[in-house]
């Protein structure tokens, strides 16, 4: 680990942690033309699946590690659910671009564990993509898909309450030591993440940045006095840390 970036996490009180697609699970897609929804499925079933050793969970449980003793919260646009899997407190992270692992219909947000099961059962089984049916809602029998903003229609109920936690938590954040740790954040979503930690960064006269990043690793000259870039892939970083 960076002994700079060590520090600056060590001497604030709060992290605030974006996590962005680089941190994301690579999805395989092995699915294509019509039988294509399944990759999400696919995904689910990957991360469910997940051996300890996974390079991407031992980042996740390395950061973990990082942050133990800190007021944390983290925001991550991925919607693979793995960072649940390691041993962050749950209440403490929000996903605002939906999880994989939650169905929508038009209306209703249901738990796609039982879904997820049966589609394993019959790839298991060695069932063709289109001979596996397509989810549906358990409330109105209308068809279901993740509820991921990538769906059309994406309700976002499903994770307002973790929102609403973050909001709170951040107004607590005002003038104290804040460490802003952002994680292979894209410009995918960037009011997510990118532009309103910036502006917390600038706002903060306590508040430091680091954006870890492969390639979008910039910083702007009004941010400079206060972050540190790290031109490094955010898994490769956490790793060695
Ligand atoms: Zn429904």
């Amino acid at each position: 680990m960076n002994q700079t970036v060590e520090k600056k996490i060590k001497d604030a009180t709060f992290v605030l942690v974006g996590i962005g697609q680089e941190m994301a699970w690579k999805q395989k897609k092995s699915f294509t033309g019509e039988d294509a929804w399944i990759n999400d499925y696919q995904t689910a079933i990957e991360v469910e699946g997940t051996a300890a050793d996974n390079q991407l969970l031992c980042a996740y449980e390395n950061l973990a590690k990082l942050l133990k003793g800190k007021l944390y919260f983290i925001v991550t646009i991925n919607t693979d659910d793995l960072i649940y899997r390691s041993s962050f407190n749950k209440e403490q992270i929000t996903a605002p671009c939906g999880s994989i692992f939650r169905l929508q219909c038009e209306n209703h947000i249901f738990d796609g564990k039982e879904e997820i099961a049966r589609i394993k059962r019959e790839l298991e089984e060695g069932k063709k993509g289109t001979e596996i049916a397509k989810p549906v809602c358990p409330i109105c029998k209308k068809a279901a898909v993740p509820n991921i903003v990538r769906s059309s229609g994406y309700l976002e109920e499903g994770y307002l309450s973790s929102w609403e936690r973050y909001r709170t938590w951040l107004s607590c954040t005002l003038n104290q030591k804040l460490c802003i740790l952002e994680l292979g954040v894209g410009f995918q979503y960037p009011t997510v993440i990118r532009w309103p930690f910036e502006k917390t960064a600038f706002l903060n006269q306590k508040a430091s940045l680091v954006r870890v990043n492969s390639k979008l690793f910039q910083i702007s000259e009004e941010l400079k006095e206060k972050a540190v870039s790290v031109p490094e892939n955010p898994v490769d970083f956490l790793l060695k840390s």
